[in-house]
């Protein structure tokens, strides 16, 4: 069995859902370590361990991306979310950049 030594079997596995991109983007804010920035209005220096919710524009924070690849790193914030019960689910922003992207471009020939 693969057992760690807190007794928790539960591993951290990527998993691939469909998401409402513009929902994401109006609940998302992006971190490079413990701080972040809004992705609604830009705000930084936001800290997803304290806050919920973005002080200057109200968005709720339910999904976290970075630009961290390590997976050392990456371990490091999914534990901390983990360690302390935050509702939030990261996201692989290279995913969601491509996502956004792509729905530009069919905007762009939207007539
Ligand atoms: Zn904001």
């Amino acid at each position: 069995m693969n057992q760690d030594s807190s007794g928790n079997k539960t591993k951290f596995v990527r998993v691939w859902r469909q998401l409402d991109v513009e929902e994401v983007k109006k609940q998302l804010l992006y971190i490079d370590d413990l701080y972040g920035t809004c992705g609604s209005c830009k705000k930084l220096g936001l800290n997803y361990l304290k806050d919920k919710n973005c002080p200057d524009c109200g968005s709720v924070f339910k999904y976290l991306a970075t630009k961290l690849t390590q997976p050392g790193e990456i371990g490091k914030i999914l534990s901390r979310i983990q360690k302390e019960g935050l509702d939030l689910t990261l996201i692989e922003r290279a995913d969601f950049e491509r996502s956004s992207a792509q729905d530009a471009a069919r905007d762009l020939f939207k007539s």
